[in-house]
């Protein structure tokens, strides 16, 4: 067990880097963040930033000597890095696990080979492939394997000329090829698993997208008792299967009536900051809790909430001026608790910040969150 005022070390700086050096903070820990950027979220309140590359095996060496154990926020850390540090200290997630998570073709194999529900697909890595991939995956949506996020490196093609010239548009890297498929509503998991298999999963959301984006989060999702408890089933055997340490995010789509899983990430996840404000444990004090070996916290919600995301397009008026948007009126909302993300510069598609509004009545939480974000404007 690591104790404080032990030193944690995280692999990149954004927004779930701070949340988490907020949370270890807290709880009495000291944190070293690694990231190159001069002013990420994370670094700029962390008790050392480490300004350099993930494969810089100098700063690597650094963070090792200095922390206790090291986890990352993000999927894109190279499997490679967290192998170098796993050597001298312990890191969890996995090199192993993060691996799976951050290719979407080692994702959809792992899904495939322990039996878990996903969508038809194929793995295209050359225009061969495309040339043979089955004519009943279309309309589709190609996905590069890797980097993708808040749906860059996705095109929705409607038959294979298409797909061929969207494959060409990437360059002709390695991509899946996915059904698109009649999505009911989508919903995911955050859980927690630590060392000896224990796990927390917090209650199921549900997600609703904008432009390929998290919008809102509702809790409790809008499904059937059977569907939220198949849900928490799939997502603790993904985490089994993963040998997994931490908080894992497990994206599903409900397609008629069916769930799906989408993709994993190996870190807390944006459909989770609801944990924040309304569960008994959030997702970054259980990924504190995962890491340094402690009782995982009770998952269990004490509120209604939904969370709504709040992007750089807000601070940009109709005639295109930058502005600050009116934080006075949306703090006047009753059980409304702002996040912000201290972000320099605000850019269109940004994650700026969340805001999330808790209750005892679904129906009235669900009204007054979206009353907020029309007074915002
Ligand atoms: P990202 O890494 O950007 O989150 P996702 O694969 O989760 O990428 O895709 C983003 C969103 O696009 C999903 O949440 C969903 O709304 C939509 N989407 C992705 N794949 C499919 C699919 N196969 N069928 C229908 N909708 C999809
Ligand atoms: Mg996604």
């Amino acid at each position: 067990m690591i104790l404080p005022p032990a030193t944690l070390g995280m692999l990149g700086g954004g927004q779930l880097g701070r949340f988490f050096v907020t949370a270890a903070h807290e709880m009495g820990y000291q944190v070293w963040v690694l990231d190159p950027d001069p002013e990420s979220p994370a670094g700029r309140i962390a008790d050392r930033h480490l300004q350099a590359g993930y494969s810089d095996r100098g700063a690597l060496d650094e963070l090792a000597g200095a922390c206790a154990a090291i986890t990352t926020e993000f999927e894109n850390v190279p499997a490679e890095t967290l192998e170098y540090l796993a050597r001298s200290k312990p890191v969890h997630p996995s090199a192993a696990a993060v691996a799976i998570c951050q290719n979407r073709i080692a994702e959809k194999t792992f899904l495939r080979d322990n039996g878990l529900p996903h969508g038809p697909f194929a793995v295209i890595r050359s225009v061969a492939d495309l040339e043979r991939a089955d004519g009943a995956l279309f309309p589709a949506i190609l996905k590069v394997a890797r980097f993708g996020y808040d749906g860059k490196g996705q095109a929705v093609v409607e038959n294979r000329d298409e797909a061929l010239a969207a494959f060409r548009g990437f360059k002709e890297e390695a991509c899946v090829l996915e059904q698109k498929l009649p999505l009911d509503y989508e919903v995911s998991v955050v859980l927690a698993r630590d060392a000896q298999g224990r796990v927390q999963c917090f209650p199921t959301g549900e997600n609703q997208h904008r432009n390929g984006i998290l919008d809102v989060s509702i809790v409790p999702a809008r499904a059937s008792t059977c569907t939220l408890d198949n849900a928490h089933a799939i997502a603790e055997r993904i985490g089994e299967r993963l040998g997994y340490i931490g908080t894992l995010g497990v994206e599903f789509f409900v397609t008629r009536g069916k769930l799906v899983v989408n993709e994993m990430a190996p870190r807390p996840h944006n459909s989770g900051h609801y944990t924040l404000d309304a569960c008994v444990t959030g997702q970054f004090e259980q990924q504190v809790r995962a890491l340094c070996g402690l009782p995982l916290g009770e998952a269990r919600a004490h509120s209604a909430a939904v969370m709504v995301n709040i992007l750089g397009d807000l601070w940009f008026g109709a005639d295109g001026t930058y502005r600050e948007p009116d934080w006075q009126r949306l703090l006047a909302v009753p059980n409304l608790k702002l996040h912000l993300y201290a972000k320099r510069q605000a850019r269109p598609g940004r994650k700026m910040g969340h805001f999330t509004v808790i209750g005892s009545d679904p129906a009235q939480v669900q009204a007054a969150a979206l009353a907020a974000r029309s007074a915002l404007g």
